[in-house]
């Protein structure tokens, strides 16, 4: 076989490789692990499915006529699924339109999900917030930081139908508890460096667009801005990067 001639077989196995990624690792209708590990071996368990089913019986076409299509090809990587085999037989024997409508919405998830993972690598975030992120980490308990007052606090004016009501508990929370801290701490970045405070405001308040423009609602936005944070900074704590998000919801970046 020639190199041209492997290199032709791959795509297959690529899609495969992306569509397992693109699930995590588990079946998204039950959870199933999709790989066995065993001692040395790891065995594949995944079948990759047609949402659209790639030679449709009759019956199926006139069932389906109506629906969603995610793509003309439906060899395209957009109508494909990675599914333990269980859940893959139950899809396709017999094809309903319930179950057809369910799978293309897992897909549309899964398809929003991994854009948001794409969309990190190419927005990021300068490395001086790790100093704010590391002196947030060490948080006892037993600080008493300047709290603002109420009425300063700025969510309710901002939050739509679409922010949780939880949520923006936990955002009135901690910006009254922290924003007045991390405020100082950007003014003490911007005294050793100017403009860091600015930067990073800028690169936060482009990021926010960016998931505006796609299509967010505010309680996406909230927990996408957090993975963004999680794993663009070097920030592995999930209260920080809420404290973190917060603030920037009171300081005009974010839902503005
Ligand atoms: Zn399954």
């Amino acid at each position: 076989m020639s190199p041209s001639d492997s290199k032709r077989k791959n795509p297959t196995e690529n899609i495969g490789l992306v569509l397992y990624e693109e699930v995590g690792g588990n079946c998204p209708k039950c959870t199933k692990p999709l790989m066995s590990k065993g001692k040395n071996k790891k065995t594949k368990l995944y079948e990759i499915a047609h949402i659209y089913p790639n030679s449709p019986h009759p019956h199926e076409i006139t069932l389906l006529e109506n629906e969603e299509r995610l793509s003309d090809d439906v060899d395209s990587e957009d109508n494909l699924i990675a599914l333990c085999r269980d859940c893959h037989k139950i899809f396709d024997n017999p094809r309903t339109i319930e179950g057809y409508q369910e799978m293309v919405s897992i897909k549309k998830e899964l398809q929003r999900i991994s854009k948001l993972k794409r969309s990190w690598f190419e927005n990021s975030i300068d490395a001086e917030l790790n100093d704010i992120i590391s002196d947030l980490a060490k948080y006892t308990g037993e600080e008493q930081f300047e709290e603002l007052s109420l009425e300063a606090i700025k969510v309710d004016v901002k939050a739509d139908d679409t922010l949780s009501g939880l949520l923006k508990l936990k955002i009135k929370t901690n910006v009254r508890y922290f924003y007045s801290e991390i405020k100082s701490k950007f003014a003490e970045l911007d005294k050793a460096t100017p403009y860091t405070s600015d930067s990073i405001y800028c690169q936060v308040k482009a990021y926010n667009v960016q998931l505006k423009k796609a299509g967010l609602n505010q309680t996406q936005m909230f927990s996408a801005l957090k993975d963004w944070i999680n794993n663009r900074a070097s920030c592995k704590n999930t209260e920080v990067a809420e404290i973190l998000v917060s603030f920037f919801v009171q300081n005009c970046e974010v839902y503005s």
